[in-house]
Parts: C-alpha cells; sequence; structure tokens
C-alpha cells in the first residue's frame, strides 16, 4: 500500500486537518503489467500483419512476369491459378481483419433461422476438402442420425466450424486425422473438432482464446494473424454457446468442443384441416 498523509495548519501552526491517500501499488503494477503485455501483442500482431499481406505479393509479381502476348495456354492457366489462390488468401486476411474490428466494437450481429446442425457440417467441410486432400490429412464425420436443431446463423456457424478445422489441418503434420464429431447432451448440441497433431501446452491453453495471440508449437513456423480462434469464441458466445480446449500437450493432439443451446422442442406441423365441401 503506498499512502501519503499531508497535515494543514492555520497561522498560529496548529494542526487543523490531516489528509490521507492510499494506493494499493499492487493493483497498479497488475494494471500497467497487463497494458504492457496488450501493447506488446497489438506491437507483434502488426509486424504480423505486414508480413502475411506482403507474403502473397511475391507469387503475384512472379505470375505476372510469366504472362506476355504469346504465353502458351499452359503456363497463362499456371499463372491463373497462383493469383487466384494468393487471392483468396488475402480475402481470408481481410475477412478476420473486418471481424476482428467487429469485435472490438461488438458490432457482430446475427441472422438467426431454425438450423440443423448437421447441414452446417456438411457445407463446412465440403468447404475444406480440397486443402485436407493436398495435405493427406483423414477427415471422419459422426453425427446423429435425427436432426439437430438449433437457432443461429448459419453462416457464422459454418466460419466456426471452417475455423476449427482450418487450424486443425494446419497444426497437425500432413498425413493426419482429425475427425468433427455432433452429439447431443441434455439441452445442449456438442459439436467437437479433434486431431492427432502437434498439441497445446496446458499453461497456453487459456491464451489461445485471446485477440492477437499466437503460441507456436516448436517446429512449426505457421501463419495466420492471431485472430482466428478469438472470432470463433465471440461468435460462439453470441449464440448463448461455449467452447472448451482439451490437449494432452504438445505433440498429443487437440480437441475443441463447442457447447450450444438447442432449440426448444419443434412442434411436427399441424395436419391441414380437411377442405369444407
Ligand atoms: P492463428 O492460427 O492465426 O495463429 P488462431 O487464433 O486461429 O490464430 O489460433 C491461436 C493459436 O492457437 C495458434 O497460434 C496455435 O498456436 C493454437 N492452435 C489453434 N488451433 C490449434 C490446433 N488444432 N492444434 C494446435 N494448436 C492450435
Amino acid at each position: 500500500l503506498l499512502c501519503s498523509v499531508r497535515a494543514e495548519k492555520d497561522a498560529a501552526g496548529r494542526v487543523t486537518r490531516v489528509i490521507g491517500a492510499s494506493v494499493d501499488v499492487t493493483e497498479l503494477a497488475a494494471a500497467q503489467a497487463q497494458l504492457r503485455r496488450e501493447s506488446q501483442r497489438k506491437d507483434a500482431f502488426l509486424a504480423t500483419l505486414a508480413h502475411e499481406l506482403r507474403n502473397p505479393m511475391a507469387p503475384i509479381r512472379y505470375a505476372v512476369a510469366m504472362l506476355g502476348e504469346n504465353t502458351p495456354a499452359a503456363v497463362r492457366e499456371q499463372a491463373r491459378a497462383i493469383i487466384g489462390r494468393q487471392a483468396a488468401h488475402m480475402s481470408r486476411l481481410l475477412d478476420d481483419l473486418l471481424d476482428m474490428s467487429r469485435i472490438t466494437r461488438n458490432a457482430i450481429e446475427l441472422q438467426r433461422e431454425l438450423l440443423d446442425l448437421r447441414g452446417v457440417i456438411g457445407q463446412a467441410v465440403d468447404g475444406v476438402r480440397p486443402a485436407y486432400a493436398e495435405l493427406g490429412h483423414r477427415l471422419v464425420v459422426s453425427s446423429p442420425p435425427q436432426p439437430v436443431w438449433v437457432d443461429g446463423d448459419s453462416t457464422r456457424l459454418q466460419q466456426v466450424l471452417g475455423n476449427l478445422l482450418d487450424n486443425a489441418a494446419k497444426y497437425t503434420p500432413p498425413g493426419g486425422e482429425v475427425t468433427v464429431r455432433l452429439d447431443l447432451q441434455g439441452a445442449e448440441a456438442l459439436l467437437s473438432v479433434s486431431d492427432n497433431g502437434l498439441g497445446i501446452e496446458p499453461r497456453d491453453q487459456a491464451q489461445v482464446f485471446e485477440l492477437f495471440s499466437q503460441v507456436r508449437p516448436p517446429g512449426h513456423g505457421g501463419t495466420g494473424l492471431g485472430i482466428g480462434l478469438a472470432v470463433v469464441r465471440q461468435l460462439v458466445e453470441l449464440h448463448g454457446g461455449r467452447i472448451e480446449l482439451h490437449s494432452a500437450g504438445a505433440g498429443r493432439g487437440s480437441c475443441f468442443t463447442v457447447r450450444l443451446p438447442l432449440a426448444p422442442r419443434q412442434e411436427e406441423p399441424a395436419e391441414p384441416a380437411p377442405a369444407a365441401k
């Protein structure tokens, strides 16, 4: 505790009032340390951002240099593929950045409707299949035979699952196995993505959901902005759900589980009334 005391005196030098103030310096120091950590994270984020935005430039310039008046069709096609891939990568980065700014302003709005989560899984899985095939990852999906209804935003829930699937592929050495499971538990739907990849040390597990936080597993150069899981957590919480991470540690795989409240049980549609004669 830091204290300061001041005495007020009258003209004759007699003490008339004592004013004291105390500040809890441990709290102050903790707040300052927190600010310092956030500012360091932001600096590191800006450096990563510049790097990530510059990376696609070299292949794009290379592809443009391949193109001339008499470029053979096959080479033109190769250049087109390179530019397309890099443009898609940059669009994803920019979408992440926009979401990040919406998150910090609390400005994400859901377009909710009654959804069968099995459909959301189907679409998200279709979206990542080509990348999984390229990396030689096996993708296993298991869901119940009956619909799993939630009141959710289909695009945003696909984004949640797509992000978890992208990470599972990114942090698992080629030829890995990733499993998507959908289960019902009480009044909740449990949607999990587990991989047999690099895993996350217990001491880093709480941190991975923070904005700009990147925990680089040993031996993983990696790309990304450290935004994905922060966006995922925010989207899950907007749906009234929560996300959990289980990993036994480095090299032992990771499992992210999203818990979402089930929509109130749907009534069977009423039989249409017989037409009046
Ligand atoms: P990014 O992937 O851009 O670094 P994310 O917010 O998506 O950012 O993830 C934050 C950190 O969490 C990553 O840097 C990585 O260390 C860790 N992580 C996320 N998913 C996995 C996973 N499936 N296996 C191992 N580590 C992961």
